[in-house]
């Protein structure tokens, strides 16, 4: 028997921006259907028209290919099973509800949010799973036809088979069991005529082929309502796994306040998307490779059985380390583009390269590198006062035995030590220190020697001229 391919999907809604959870479990599924050789397919769900918007879209489109996320199905693609938007695909979703109700599995309620939300309450004061008590379920014929005629717009309700059980196997955390009872008969249809998400979701993983959905936990409880649905359709279940959340450092769900931005802020900040992708892989997926990897090298050790059913946390150092980490594998045109015209400006053309490659240990982002471009070749020099304090110790005899030095030397830069231990008898900290400091206002960055041989004999002279004069 031939084995069906895998495919895999992500199905935000538009209603804002991208951010670090939404975009894991884009890369999750996605990185399953290249270790698979399958398909990973893009789906918008905008049935929600007040709150989608078309910018939102764009944003999302232009995130997931910014991330090297490409869909092999979905919008821009002309597929099977276009189109890819909810909103495009209503009559499909209509003929679904008829299909439902003509079996009996559905039926008009006319309850208003009023009295469903007085009867959650008492439910839930009385320790009792929130659940429809089946109100309009008994409704005769005539009664539906005279509330109807009264101008009364019911939603559709999907009736739950009394003695249904529903067991799956979760991709992610194992074996689950749900009754009826936990369930209750379930909303399919509002009463302004949309989709309820969990209806127009479960249908088009079925039609559109989907084999695996990997999604936040959030949705486990849609889950087994999903599955009755498509059993009493007689359309295909896709297998499920619920990812666990992100969490911020006090264990609550990620947000802004923990420091988490959307992707398009990541990225305009000057976040590499190797860096993210990295960082996100490992956010819940345990790998045992822990160096850097590009897409296909995350997607060939990632497996189902890694994913964590604990909640993972976020945490800002670790971004730092798979930025470091991507920039450390950046060739240099990567890196040209990424620091953009206003860190060039900044340095000598013929040093640039140079420059790059000497100060790429000791940034994160852009604007670590323009704070080096300025420190190692702007005008006025800012020394910070830790910097100060270790050039007034060193005293003026020091930098003079160093001009001296270099004047011989040029930016030989053993010679100028040798020489220059030599004639003030310091060592250590107290030779290098307040070279650095002259030369770069800061008590650390990137290596002297590099230091000497890119600022140049002319650059090198001058700072340490100005601490004499200080
Ligand atoms: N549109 C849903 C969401 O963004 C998709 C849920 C799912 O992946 O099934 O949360």
């Amino acid at each position: 028997m031939m084995k069906t391919a895998v495919k895999t999907r992500f199905a935000p809604s538009p209603s804002g921006l991208l951010h670090l959870g939404n975009m894991r479990t884009a890369l999750f599924n996605a990185l399953l259907a290249r270790r698979t050789q399958g398909l990973f397919l893009l789906r918008i769900e905008d049935t929600d028209q007040e709150r989608s918007t078309e910018d939102y879209i764009e944003a999302l489109l232009k995130d997931l290919c910014w991330l090297g996320l490409e869909w092999q199905e979905g919008p821009g693609i002309k597929g099977e099973f276009s189109p890819y938007r909810q909103s495009q695909r209503d009559a499909i979703y209509q003929d679904y509800f008829q299909q439902l109700e003509a079996k009996g599995l559905a039926y008009p309620c006319f309850c208003s949010q009023e009295e469903l939300e007085r009867i959650r309450k008492q439910q839930l004061a009385a320790g009792q799973p929130p659940r429809y008590l089946g109100t309009c379920a008994r409704l005769t014929f005539e009664e539906v036809e005279n509330k109807l005629a009264g101008g009364l717009k019911p939603a559709l309700r999907f009736r739950i088979p009394s003695i249904a059980v529903v067991e799956f196997e979760d991709l992610v955390r194992g074996s689950q069991h749900f009754t009826a009872r936990d369930i209750g008969d379930f909303i399919i249809r509002r009463a302004d005529e949309t989709p309820a998400f969990f209806f127009s979701n479960a249908i088009d993983d079925a039609l559109m082929g989907i084999t695996h959905v990997l999604r936040g936990e959030d949705h486990l409880t849609n889950t087994p309502r999903q599955i009755l649905l498509l059993q009493s359709l007689g359309l295909p279940v896709p297998c499920y796994g619920h990812i666990a959340m992100i969490v911020g450092s006090d264990g609550t769900p990620l947000s802004k306040r923990h420091g988490s931005r959307s992707i398009s802020e990541l990225r305009e900040a000057g976040y590499l998307p190797s860096a993210i992708y990295n960082y996100l892989a490992r956010l819940g997926h345990h790998y045992e490779n822990t160096s850097f990897l590009d897409l296909d090298g995350l997607a060939a050790q990632f497996n189902l059985d890694r994913l964590g059913k604990a909640p993972a946390r976020f945490d800002s150092q670790q971004l730092y380390y798979w930025q470091r980490e991507a920039l450390a594998h950046s060739d240099f045109e990567t890196l040209r583009q990424w620091l953009g015209s206003a860190v060039a400006d900044q340095v000598p053309t013929d040093k640039y390269l140079e420059f790059i490659e000497i100060i790429r240990p000791n940034v994160v982002l852009p604007e670590d590198a323009l704070r080096w471009a300025e420190a190692l070749f702007g005008e006025n020099l800012a020394f910070k006062d830790e910097a100060l304090g270790v050039i007034s110790q060193a005293g003026s005899d020091f930098f003079a035995a160093a001009l001296a030095a270099v004047g011989h030397h040029g930016v030989d830069f053993k010679v100028v030590i040798t020489q220059l231990k030599q004639t003030t008898n310091a060592k250590g900290k107290s030779l290098f220190l307040p070279l650095r400091a002259a030369l770069t206002g800061n008590l650390d960055g990137p290596e002297l020697a590099l230091l000497f041989s890119l600022m140049g004999v002319t650059r090198v002279r001058q700072r340490l001229q100005r601490c004499l004069d200080l």
